[in-house]
């Protein structure tokens, strides 16, 4: 039984479809077909046994109408008024109490047995009886006829019924048997026409499997059902491996392009150092010098091409004071930069925006520090946070050496600086605008910049403000 179990659950789902609905759709219609066989069977029945009995209340009705007096001579000559009483099929014998038979209306049937006790007769009963190979009911009765005492046998073929049964049962068999064809048939369109868009969605996921994920889905489902989610949720599952997989990759191109240069530099000085440095204290100490800070732009990049990879997911639930982050951003960058001076004005209701305080902090970071290291003057940033009913604007303003408007729309480019050998010796990467750009497109936060060259940069962060109630 578990062995059948087993082979049917390994069966494909167009089977398992087409057997179950197949044997569903023909129970219930050979339920239906036996009931309906059982109670017209009955029926029938029914009424055979109400004319059989019908046909000796008139035939005994009937005699004793002719009186007292009459004889079985004169009812032997009046047979004809007694024919009509009767059906055509049904024979009626008189026997008188010795069992020879006196009086026979029609003679369809051979007669049957006599019940050899009195009992019997006085309570008539209907049999049913097989007379001669023909399937019968049968009435015994004792009549009177004027003084005359006999018995009274009525035969009943049931030749109707039962041809009329057998037919019922042919008919049913092969219309049983036409509903089990049709039932399968159907139940296998309908499966194959239900399983198509499956069968199309398991094809195409082998393709990307094979071909990886160049290969896009070929697969024109647009119904709004189970198949259209499992495609739509199969889609975006695939979109978000791709992603994965471009970052990675990107990730591996990058830092194996950027490394490389500050890897040589490193190698050239360190091979300076074994060939001369070691008798050469100047060329040692500058040979040390510019490793030292080749390793620490290493770093810097790596720290930043990893924060670029990991695309931490956006964690909706995030929440940052704007005012409190801001503060601590300054205290860390004042230490960093003591020329600098900053300076906040605020305007409005005090409210959380949506992100989280690291994302906001490395944003703020990000900017301030760039407005402090390309300035040829005494930095001064100057940030005014303005809350309205919808929206946190934070604009963040240096008096930096400013970016031209032909450099403007690539700053966010990863790796770009607008001047290689000042970007060099501030000691950038080109990856801060990249991550905050990336940052804020998380967070869905606005972000525009203006900038003059020689006067300064305004960049002006729009935030939707952080709803408490969600
Ligand atoms: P980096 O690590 O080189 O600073 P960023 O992505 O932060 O990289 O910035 C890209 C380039 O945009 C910088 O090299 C710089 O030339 C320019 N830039 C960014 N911010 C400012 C600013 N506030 N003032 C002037 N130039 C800026």
């Amino acid at each position: 039984m578990n062995s059948i179990k087993q082979r049917m659950l390994n069966q494909s789902m167009k089977t398992k479809w087409t057997f179950a609905t197949g044997i569903t759709i023909f129970f219930s219609f050979a339920v239906i077909t036996i009931i309906l066989y059982v109670a017209l069977q009955t029926w029938l029945i029914n009424n055979e046994e109400k004319n059989a009995l019908r046909t000796v209340d008139d035939v005994t009705t009937f005699f004793e109408m002719q009186g007292a007096t009459v004889t079985i001579q004169q009812i032997q000559h009046n047979k004809g008024l007694m024919k009509a009483i009767l059906t055509q099929e049904q024979t009626v014998r008189i026997f008188n109490l010795d069992g020879i038979e006196i009086l026979r209306i029609n003679d369809v049937s051979v007669a049957a047995n006599i019940p050899s006790t009195v009992d019997e007769l006085l309570s008539p009963q209907i049999t049913e009886q097989e007379i001669d190979g023909t399937h019968a009911f049968v009435v015994n009765k004792i009549v009177h006829i004027g003084p005359f005492q006999g018995i009274m046998q009525l035969v009943h073929p049931l030749t109707t019924f039962d041809a009329m049964m057998k037919y019922m049962m042919t008919t049913m068999l092969i219309v049983g048997l036409g509903a089990l064809l049709f039932s399968v048939s159907i139940s296998y369109y309908l499966a194959k026409l239900l399983m198509k868009p499956l069968v199309g969605l398991r094809d195409s996921m082998e393709a990307v499997r094979k071909k990886g994920f160049e290969e896009q889905l070929n697969l024109h489902y647009t119904a709004d059902d189970e198949i259209g989610d499992l495609l739509r949720i199969y889609r975006s599952m695939i979109n978000e491996l791709e992603m994965a997989f471009m970052q990675q990759q990107q990730f591996v191109s990058d830092a194996s392009h950027e490394l490389r240069t500050p890897i040589q530099v490193v190698e050239g000085h360190l091979s300076l150092i074994k060939r001369w440095g070691k008798d050469d204290p100047d060329i040692l100490d500058e040979a040390l010098n510019t490793s030292l800070a080749e390793i620490s732009r290493m770093k810097t990049m790596i720290e930043e091409l990893l924060n670029l990879a990991r695309r931490e997911k956006m964690d909706p639930h995030a929440s940052a004071n704007v005012e409190q982050v801001l503060q601590s951003v300054t205290e860390e960058l004042a230490v960093l930069y003591p020329r600098a001076r900053f300076s906040q004005s605020v305007v409005g209701q005090q409210t959380d925006v949506a992100m989280s305080e690291q994302a906001l902090a490395q944003v703020f970071r990000n900017l301030i520090e760039n407005g402090i290291r390309y300035n040829d003057e005494i930095p001064h940033i100057q940030t005014t946070i303005h809350y309205d009913e919808d929206n946190v604007f934070v604009q963040i303003e240096d008096n930096g050496i400013g970016i031209s408007q032909q450099n403007l729309p690539h700053i966010f480019d990863r790796f770009y600086r607008v001047d290689e050998s000042r970007g060099e010796i501030a000691g950038g990467t080109g990856l801060g605008l990249s991550i905050t750009k990336m940052l804020v497109e998380k967070y869905r936060v606005g972000i525009e910049v203006k900038s003059q060259v020689g006067v300064g940069t305004l960049f002006l962060l729009q935030f939707s403000r952080k709803n408490n109630n969600f």
